[in-house]
């Protein structure tokens, strides 16, 4: 059986790095397997859906390297939706009910009063054909709730275990608005049912819907697929992520320059039994990963996990890996980037250090360092240079100021680069070259150059 998984977002807003948990288990399950993925937009929230957001996350997801085998809108898919509901309605499984908000809130309030659990009572059951046509002249319209059997379902969560919904302990719930538009629900079981899903992975916030969705499942004679929830991704201090806040948008990250793989690898690997630590590929990461490592526990993000994995692939990553976008900047030279990479926690910043080496930088040279750093000058091997460089040059200048460590190394670093840290200097010094040190070292005073 080819396995066929749903990443269903709702468009009405970026993804942010609390969506991508969901998007790419479901990406990996999929690459493991060599499953098909469906990119469902849950578009049927007609005021809050955009066209934009929809278009956004496709290329969000196309960011991270998820390739949809399908896509659908579930605002094409009406008809499909509709012939649904008549087939619930002919089983006598969806009725029409004509109470108000207000109405309910009541009934719900007398029987917490009761010590009753506030469950809708079914009162809609027991209308006459004169009664609806009496609400419907007083300009009332249905809306329509599902018949839930009130029998324990179960199922095999295949990350949480095996799980029981009692149905009887909800109420029906409503598929169907007064204004004839879907709830989330029967658009999600339908497609599941006619796309062939045959695992449905995503967030815990959903495992209260499941007993639901497998009663409609049935009900309209679809096979049940697997069920897979996940905990999901929170703040530090275990906060939601909230997609229209746009904190952390995938979009955001990609701006500021982080790896794709290390966000998809950092969304995917915090909570569960496997440590955050770089991967090649997702292939890579799909082969390890397996849904019973997410743990039942809290998935909580820290930013600094995402940074440091960042720059351990950076410091990691081949210079043919680099070299297209090296390109893109004007900067493809596999020995500067050999020389810089262990630098850079975020790739735009090679841009930064590219222009210590080509100049042009302030050197910073202390006044009591001057004459030092003019008797280093004067001690510059002749070309060509290599990485012996620099360990030759910096025992000739200490044997002849007795200055080591900190005092010999640091004011040559200021001077030639500008800057306190960086790239090691015995990369840096046949990048710089001969002219470059020569400019950047103060000539002995008196002297001319
Ligand atoms: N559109 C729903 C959501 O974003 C999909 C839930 C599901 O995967 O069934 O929460």
């Amino acid at each position: 059986m080819t396995p066929v998984v749903r990443y269903a977002p709702s468009p009405t807003g970026r993804l942010h790095i609390g969506n991508i948990r969901p998007a790419m288990l479901n990406w990996l399950f999929a690459l493991a397997r060599s499953g098909e993925y469906v990119l469902r937009m849950d578009d049927t929230d007609l005021a809050r859906s955009t066209r934009e957001s929809a278009d956004g996350i496709e290329a969000d997801l196309g960011w991270l390297g998820i390739r949809p085998t399908r896509l659908v809108r579930q605002s094409e898919r009406t008809a499909l939706y509709d012939a649904a509901r008549d087939r619930l309605i002919e089983a006598g499984r969806l009725y029409p009910c004509y109470e108000t908000e207000d109405e309910l809130d009541r009934r719900r309030k007398r029987a917490r009063a009761l010590g009753k659990p506030p469950i809708y009572d079914r009162a809609a059951l027991n209308l006459t054909a004169e009664d609806r046509a009496r609400l419907e002249a007083e300009g009332r319209r249905p809306h329509w709730r599902f018949k839930l059997d009130g029998r324990p379902v179960h199922f095999d969560d295949l990350i949480r275990g095996p799980q029981t919904v009692n149905t009887a302990s909800m109420s029906d719930p409503v598929l169907v608005r007064e204004d004839g538009t879907y709830l989330y629900t029967l658009p999600s079981v339908v497609d599941d049912i006619d796309l062939g899903i045959t695992h449905v992975i995503r967030g815990e916030d959903h495992v209260s819907n499941t007993g639901t969705q497998i009663e409609i499942i049935e009900a309209l004679g679809g096979k049940v697929p697997f069920f897979a929830h996940h905990n999901l991704l929170t703040g530090a201090e275990g906060e939601g992520l909230s997609k229209r806040l746009g904190s952390l948008s995938v979009a955001e990250l990609r701006e500021e320059g982080y790896e794709a793989i290390a966000v998809a690898i950092v969304a995917v690997l915090t909570g569960t039994s496997l440590s955050v630590e770089p991967y090649e590929s997702l292939e890579a990461l799909a082969r390890r990963l397996d849904l019973s490592m997410i743990s039942h526990g809290p998935a909580r993000f820290d930013p600094a996990e995402l940074e440091t994995l960042n720059a351990r692939l950076l410091h990691a990553m081949p210079y043919e890996a680099a070299e297209p976008r090296l390109a893109e900047l004007g900067l493809a030279d596999e020995k500067l980037w050999l020389a810089l990479r262990e630098n850079l926690t975020r790739f735009p910043q090679i841009a930064e250090w590219a222009r210590v080496v080509t100049g042009p930088i302030e050197p910073v040279i202390a006044d009591e360092d001057r004459e030092f750093l003019a008797v280093a000058r004067d001690l510059l091997p002749p070309e060509p240079w290599d990485e012996t460089t620099w360990s030759a040059w910096t025992n000739a200048v200490k044997d002849a100021t007795g200055r080591k460590g900190k005092a010999l190394f640091l004011p040559l670093r200021l001077a030639l680069t500008g800057r306190h840290d960086g790239p090691e200097l015995k990369s840096l010094l046949p990048l710089l070259g001969r002219k470059a040190c020569l400019d950047r070292l103060p000539a002995p005073s008196g002297s001319r150059t």
